[in-house]
């Protein structure tokens, strides 16, 4: 099936890499603290089934994810950790927490009685852990000091819901990556109302089994965050621009092959919009990738491609199936020859930086069409296309 589609465009991903990367961020946090990795959004565009079974394997406690057909997605495949869903469940679908025992994240008190109900009538309860709102101001009960007492009392409400099992509790940051005293002291007052908070939640005799709150940003730059888990997203991946800050190894190489040169006078416009013209005589290649592969058009004529005997830049726009690259000053590149969009050699984070977004959003962006070959030892060990048929 993807013998066909191969020679076109695919992402490696590298499980040793993974591997060594929830090793590094391990020892970063020490033994108390345990890995819950986030697998959200097909794992960053990594593929969730090999990359949460990869992280199973070695001895990660919890899962995240951001609905309920990404958590289904993930215990079809037979892994067994326990999943968290962070986003947002509408109360009619509780039924499918408790069938695919998939722990939910609570944002308010009317949110967890709609769950308790639900899990009432059904005869279970439905695992939670209670979302706090630190300052991020997406979901989740305030925790300032005007809110503080009644967001108490609420909490203690919902933990002792019939339909409700608590499990944990945790807040998110919203500048954790971020240098700069402005964001330091916002993240540290961030820090200090979730202990306020457990701390008054203790007292009244209310404890969770999983404490948590360090995303990437607070793994790299407040590694005394741990509590009971850290949640690192975008570093597992080796991917941001705190990974390189711990050695983290890029996971995804997104790559493609030239797949026709032409040679082309000077004075041609190339591509649409005519953006690009040629200066001298050029050896054009012809790559099958574009912007329906996740190849982001605003890097039309900013980025380049990794080849082993040097850059070619992206020359005029980026098609929606195609690009155009310069291999004028590299002979050695042929029809045939593979070149690396991003990855080891060619920063997926610096790419992002020019096209104006952040690494996230690229990985992300890798499409459907673009098969994943899981590596393991340089071996490939698995290989999935995401197209039907
Ligand atoms: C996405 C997400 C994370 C991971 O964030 P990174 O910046 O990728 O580390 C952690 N926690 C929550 C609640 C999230 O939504």
């Amino acid at each position: 099936m993807m013998e066909s589609t191969l020679k076109r465009t695919w992402a490696e991903i590298d499980l040793d890499a993974l591997a060594c990367n929830y090793e590094i961020l391990c020892g970063r946090m020490g033994p108390s603290s345990r890995f819950l990795g986030v697998v959200k959004a097909d794992a960053y565009g990594h593929g969730a089934v090999q990359v949460s079974r990869t992280l199973e394997e070695l001895g990660a406690a919890y899962l995240a994810v951001s609905s309920i057909d990404e958590a289904r997605e993930i215990r079809s495949a037979g892994i067994r950790l326990p999943i968290l869903q962070l986003g947002l469940t509408p109360a009619e679908q509780a039924g499918q927490l408790l069938a695919h025992r998939i722990a939910q994240a609570v944002w308010s008190e009317e949110s967890a009685l709609s769950f308790s109900r639900e899990a009432e009538r059904l005869g279970g309860r439905i695992k939670v852990h209670i979302k706090l709102d630190t300052g991020m101001s997406r979901l989740g009960f305030l925790c300032g000091e005007e809110q503080f007492s009644c967001s108490l009392e609420a909490i203690c409400r919902v933990c002792a819901m019939p339909g409700l099992e608590p499990e944990g509790i945790f807040t998110h940051f919203a500048v954790s990556d971020e240098v700069g005293e402005g964001s330091r002291a916002y993240t540290l007052s961030q820090h200090r109302q979730f202990e306020a908070m457990l701390r008054a939640l203790e007292a009244r005799g209310v404890g969770f089994s999983f404490r948590h709150c360090a995303n990437s940003g607070a793994v790299v730059g407040y590694p005394q965050f741990g509590h009971d888990l850290f949640r690192p997203g975008i570093i597992t991946y080796g991917a941001g621009h705190q990974a390189q800050e711990l050695g983290l190894r890029p996971v995804m190489a997104l790559k493609s092959v030239v797949g026709a040169i032409r040679t082309l006078p000077a004075d041609m416009s190339i591509s649409y919009g005519c953006t690009f013209r040629t200066e001298r005589p050029s050896r054009v290649g012809v790559l099958p990738i574009g912007y329906a592969d996740g190849l982001h058009r605003t890097l039309s004529n900013r980025w380049r491609v990794w080849t082993p005997h040097g850059f070619a830049p992206i020359l005029g726009r980026i098609c929606m199936d195609m690009c155009m690259v310069d291999l004028t000053d590299l002979p050695q590149i042929r029809e045939g020859s593979e070149v690396e969009i991003y990855g080891p050699h060619n920063s997926v984070t610096e790419a992002a930086q020019l096209a104006g977004t952040i690494a996230y959003e690229m990985t992300c962006a890798v499409s459907r069409r673009v098969p994943r070959v899981y590596l393991r030892g340089g071996r490939e060990v698995a290989r999935e296309l995401m197209l039907r048929g």
